[in-house]
């Protein structure tokens, strides 16, 4: 754990430091060698959530973004059951930041506990599994209503630069298509469209995850990846053809909407042309305009 209570305040381990577990008041003890990131552990007895994760620097990183008194807090439900979430904002949000692998169950189990939950995956150890491919439309811009995509693949060349199909072309042979039963018709490339696309563009992407960690595809809950870039990479469906994509959401934006919205679902979803704190050449500029990877 980053912080224990010390004096009934939460403060982060200090040398020879002695405090107190949030959630179970148990003792803690500070671990502040000079090889390990300081940290407090249960004393004598193991630590009271079986859902904790030792802590990387990537999650201490992440944390810190955070004010003090929204980190490692202790939510409980109806039925009386405890845990520490990572981070829960003053609008309620939860946010779960994870380095390693879990399963189904548990994935499940912890979106049942908080609910109003979002995701942060630690995306470094599988980056080299995850392409990110051609910009799309804004999902609900006019452009992207008349077309289906073909899905990007790694080693799917002509996909992976953009391949669609027009509705409206194949409504002229069978009336009764729609996006989620076109299957082929003429092909047309993305140069076609280059400019519109760049017009409605609101960071969508195709991508391909090889090998994926499939939890994270079924999951109820908003996932975004964490690559070490200014932004986050958000998994998406684009639209009725069930098409899956990604969106690239900026780190500060997703900062910022996590304190002030009150539900997990509606971060991105808005512009706030308020912004303290930075350049005046950022104010006002799109909440979409995020350098689209190479
Ligand atoms: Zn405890």
């Amino acid at each position: 754990m980053q912080l224990a209570l010390v004096n009934k305040e939460k403060v982060e381990a200090f040398p020879g430091g002695r405090g107190n577990c949030p959630v179970c008041g148990a003792e803690t003890i500070a671990k502040c060698g000079p090889r390990i990131m300081h940290h407090w552990a249960h004393h004598r007895v193991r630590d009271c959530d079986p859902w904790w994760e030792n802590e990387t620097l990537w999650h201490r990183n992440w944390k810190n973004k955070f004010p003090l008194e929204c980190r490692e807090v202790s939510h409980t439900a109806e039925d009386g059951e405890v845990h520490r979430a990572d981070v829960k904002t003053p609008t309620g949000i939860v946010i779960e930041l994870q380095h390693s692998t879990i399963t189904d169950t548990e994935r499940i189990s912890r979106e049942t506990f908080y609910q109003n939950l979002v995701w942060v995956l630690d995306g470094m150890v599988f980056q080299n599994n995850f392409d990110i491919y051609h910009m799309l439309p804004d999902p609900k811009s006019e452009l992207a209503q008349d077309i289906v995509w073909s899905k990007a693949k790694r080693h799917m060349h002509g996909a992976n630069y953009g391949l669609f199909f027009r509705l409206s072309e194949a409504i002229e042979d069978d009336a009764s298509i729609t996006k989620a039963t076109l299957r082929g018709g003429w092909i047309h490339s993305i140069r076609e469209i280059e400019n519109e696309i760049l017009q409605s563009y609101s960071g969508y992407h195709q991508y391909d995850w090889v090998k994926p960690r499939k939890t994270w595809l079924e999951a109820n809950c908003p996932v975004y990846i964490d690559f070490g870039d200014d932004y986050l990479v958000k998994l998406d469906q684009y639209d009725q053809s069930g098409l899956k994509c990604v969106r690239l959401v900026g780190k500060h934006k997703f900062i910022h909407d996590v304190m002030v919205e009150d539900h997990a679902e509606k971060i991105a979803t808005r512009f706030y042309p308020i912004s303290r704190g930075k350049p005046r050449s950022e104010i006002n500029r799109p909440s979409h305009e995020w350098v689209p990877p190479k």
